[in-house]
């Protein structure tokens, strides 16, 4: 069977088409950018509604299937922005009706792990999710994925935005601090927030803004920010690893494309005798294949919801929604 996603959370409007073997058949992306400043949610929704339809053409074309050979569409139901959100939920259910398919809402987070899941052949991996809008670490145990950590106030993807539009730059910031980074040779010390598997981003954003203003380079500054706040993260995942007695992690998430971040991570899980597994970036960031192939793990196991009850939920936690194809889990 095949199945259509549709990912519309934040700045990403994307469509993929996967088959049972989780073969990503098609994948059309288009990503909004904000002209100045950060991302504004009903400009990026209406950008979604403007290629939501296209995106869809192009993924049957470059599947080459007609919508008769798709067995169901599936949608991200959250977390995200709502307006966003509300504009893949109604392209979704406008494919279902007109096609007759079955509608599958999915959680956002759990496609993340999914496609890692499946991608790497880990059975039962620790997600590090660290994107724009969410970092959280990631764990199934009985009959849902549980959030064993997470940021208590802005993503790390957000915070490294933040500071590159507050240093002069445009978003996004990840990958222009990267480049920066790699010039960078001096660590200036920052905030090094952690707290249990909870990490914190702001002060070290007020920090790195003073340090700034104070005439540090900024390579050294990129390199210092990098330093610490992939630390946090290495740290934070490690702990959860340690407690949750697992092996392996996934890594997903724009900011997870991040080589210096992966190689961290990659070093400590090694270090610990276990695997370390990052997606080709197209599949790492928000991706349409990511919900279909969520979708097409959720349909067998009553996945499938009226129209009614498909209602966009932009709070939605990745503990609140059951992942039931996974089975019992001891954990
Ligand atoms: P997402 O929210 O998953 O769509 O990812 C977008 C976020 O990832 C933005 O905050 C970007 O700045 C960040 N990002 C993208 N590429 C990189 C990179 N190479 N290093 C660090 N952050 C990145
Ligand atoms: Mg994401």
């Amino acid at each position: 069977m095949l199945v259509l996603g549709i990912e519309s959370t934040a700045h990403t409007a994307s469509v993929g088409i996967v088959d049972e073997r989780a073969a990503v058949r098609a994948l059309a992306s288009d990503m909004y950018k904000p002209p100045a400043g950060g991302i504004h949610p009903r400009e990026a929704a209406n950008h979604h509604v403007d290629w939501l339809p296209e995106l869809v053409d192009r993924a049957l074309r470059e599947a080459q299937v007609a919508p008769g050979e798709i067995g169901a569409v599936a949608f991200a139901q959250g977390p995200g922005l709502g307006p966003c959100l509300r504009a893949g939920a109604t392209v979704a259910r406008a494919l279902s009706l007109a096609w007759n398919l079955p509608l599958v809402p999915v959680n956002h987070c759990v496609a993340h792990i999914e496609i890692a899941r499946v991608l790497s052949g880990l059975d039962d991996p620790l997600l590090l999710y660290a994107s724009g809008g969410n970092t959280q670490v990631i764990a199934y145990a009985r009959g849902r994925y549980r959030v064993l950590g997470e940021t208590i106030d802005i993503g790390v993807g957000n915070f490294l935005d933040k500071l590159w539009i507050g240093l002069g730059g445009a978003f996004p910031g990840g990958p222009a601090i990267e480049a920066a980074a790699r010039q960078g040779k001096v660590i200036h010390p920052l905030p090094y927030s952690v707290h249990g598997m909870d990490v914190a981003f702001s002060g070290l954003l007020t920090a790195s803004l003073a340090l700034h203003h104070q005439g540090v380079p900024t390579e050294d500054l990129a390199y210092s920010v990098e330093t610490t706040a992939y630390s946090m993260l290495t740290e934070v995942t490690e702990r959860a690893l340690a407690h949750h007695k697992r092996s392996a992690v996934v890594l997903g998430g724009g900011v997870a494309c991040n080589l210096r971040l992966q190689a961290m991570v990659r070093t400590m899980v090694e270090a610990r005798g276990g695997t370390m597994y990052a997606p080709p970036r197209r599949l790492c960031v928000d991706n349409g294949a990511m919900i279909a192939w969520t979708g097409l793990m959720a349909l067998p196991f009553g996945g499938a919801v009226p129209i009614e009850a498909s209602t966009v939920q932009p709070r939605q936690r990745t503990d609140l929604v059951p992942s039931p194809w996974r089975g019992p889990s001891v954990g």
